[in-house]
């Protein structure tokens, strides 16, 4: 930090022209606007018998630091409900699923009551809650994870026992996989004649996940959620999980946390699902939510209820902020309506420059230069061809490349056309993506270009690992 000779004055409550002759007196010409440097500052107020208290600067703007201060002492901390998201592959049951979960838990007991979408609910199992995210798929899943947010602690990988493993689901393994993030399997429709759950278990083997029965570490669980049948194992299951990681946030502090939905109603104006982490959100609080701010006015529950305060883990419909924020974005709640106003037009001002400079993701052009920075240690791969066997291949093939300071990583394979949803995989994971006799769809391709994603396009499999050998060496010729 430096201050001019008139800052630097004021400061110290003196007038410029002492602080001039002062610095004249130990051998420095200044001018009354002259920047000093932090000597220059520090001989001065030595002579003055001042201490230099270096100011350390806190950016009330960084959502994002809120979440990483967040270590408090063991003692101010409670458990938490666990917050699930449910994935799988299409028709394999996960919208049956958690229509049949809400209405086994949800609408019990609460005469009348009208199950509302607001992108998530809780149910309570003899006491103990479990949240749920009601966008079933991976999709929501990725999204929120390329924004930084990470809000799922259990991930239910649903699996048709008729159908058996297919490609969305080892997509949705990998995306739990990816942000470390325990799995629980339903194996879903065993109601059906030609359910098979040996093969499903068989399959998902092959991908890591082991049941219990066979020496591994995965729980298996056979529902119906058509029929209702095994819901309460899956549910015990996922509370025996959550145990097991226990979670816990502090109520008693000022509310944080992750945008699950949004969007600007005719009559409301802009409303929110928050998706409460830290704390305690409560009518009144002023907030900001990504760059809009304001003060939350009304908050509605998952069955439609108003309610004045919601604490760690629980969904809640908000109203009162000026713009429509974008899911997974960040809400913290500040003292006053005035800093939360200041932050959120702050914040807005460095979206729209941060727009015009994207943040650079990983490339091969790049790669070099972010391994010696330290901010790559290791190149996640994600590898497209036209037929199994050469993904197996070329999988094997990179993972034998051994360069040092770097790991090459696999994070996902798969035959077929590169996809919008690996380029939603890759932006997530800082991932490159290679396609080997297979090419990008328009949707994969334009993804790609606006998230800034390298897509890497090859014929031959020496040519692959001889480019990002190279890559890493920092020896590849520039791509023009
Ligand atoms: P999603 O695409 O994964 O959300 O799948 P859906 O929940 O929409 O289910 C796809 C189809 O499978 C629907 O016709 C459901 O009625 C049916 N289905 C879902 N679960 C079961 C089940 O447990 N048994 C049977 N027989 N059908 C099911």
């Amino acid at each position: 930090e430096s201050l001019s000779v008139a800052e630097l004055a004021k400061k110290l409550h003196r007038e410029p022209s002492e602080i001039i002759k002062k610095l004249f007196m130990l051998g420095v010409m200044a001018t009354i606007n002259q920047e000093l440097d932090k000597d220059a500052i520090e001989l001065i107020c030595a002579d003055y018998g001042v201490e230099v208290e270096e100011e350390v600067r806190v950016d009330i703007t960084d959502l994002d630091a809120y979440f990483e201060q967040n270590e408090e002492n063991e003692q101010s901390m409670e458990e938490r409900p666990p917050v699930v998201t449910i994935m799988g592959h299409v028709d394999h049951g996960k919208t049956t699923l958690l229509d049949s979960i809400r209405h086994t838990k949800v609408t019990a007991g609460e005469a009348g009551g009208i199950t509302q979408h607001i992108g998530a609910y809780q149910v309570d199992i003899n006491g103990k809650k479990i949240t749920f995210l009601d966008t079933p798929g991976h999709a929501a899943f990725t999204t929120m994870r390329a924004r930084g947010a990470s809000i799922t602690d259990l991930a239910i990988i649903v699996v048709a026992a008729d159908d058996g493993v297919m490609p969305q689901t080892v997509e949705a393994i990998n995306h739990a996989k990816a942000a470390e993030v325990p799995i629980i399997v339903a194996v879903n429709k065993m109601d059906k004649p030609s359910a098979n759950p040996d093969r499903v278990m068989q399959e998902l083997t092959e991908h890591g996940l082991v049941p219990e029965d066979w020496g591994g570490d995965t729980i298996f669980v056979p529902i119906s959620a058509l029929k209702g049948e095994g819901i309460d194992t899956l549910l015990e299951m996922i509370l025996l999980v959550s145990e097991v990681a226990e979670l816990k946030a502090n109520p008693n502090r000022s509310a944080i946390g992750t945008v699950i939905e949004a969007q600007l109603d005719k009559g409301r104006g802009s409303v929110a699902t928050l998706l409460v982490q830290d704390g305690t959100l409560r009518v009144g609080d002023p907030i900001v939510v990504g760059h809009a701010y304001g003060r939350v006015r009304a908050m509605v529950n998952d069955i439609g209820r108003r309610v004045k305060e919601a604490g760690p883990a629980t969904p809640v419909e908000i109203t009162g902020i000026n713009e429509v924020p974008q899911a997974g974005d960040r809400f913290v709640v500040f003292e006053d309506e005035k800093t939360a106003r200041q932050v959120g037009e702050s914040r807005a001002m460095t979206a729209i420059q941060a727009s015009r400079s994207e943040k650079q993701r990983v490339t091969l052009d790049n790669l070099f230069e972010q391994m010696s920075q330290g901010d790559v240690k290791e190149l996640n791969i994600i590898v497209k061809a036209d037929v199994q066997g050469t993904v197996e291949a070329m999988a094997a093939s990179l993972m034998k490349i051994d360069v040092e300071g770097v790991n090459v990583k696999i994070i996902h394979t798969g035959a077929g056309a590169i996809t919008e949803s690996d380029i939603s995989l890759a932006a997530a994971s800082n991932a490159i993506v290679i396609g080997f006799n297979v090419r990008p769809d328009t949707n994969a391709k334009r993804a790609a270009e606006a998230e800034g994603v390298d897509i890497r396009l090859h014929r031959i499999i020496y040519k692959v690992i001889e480019e990002i050998e190279a890559a890493m060496k920092g020896m590849l010729d520039p791509e023009y």
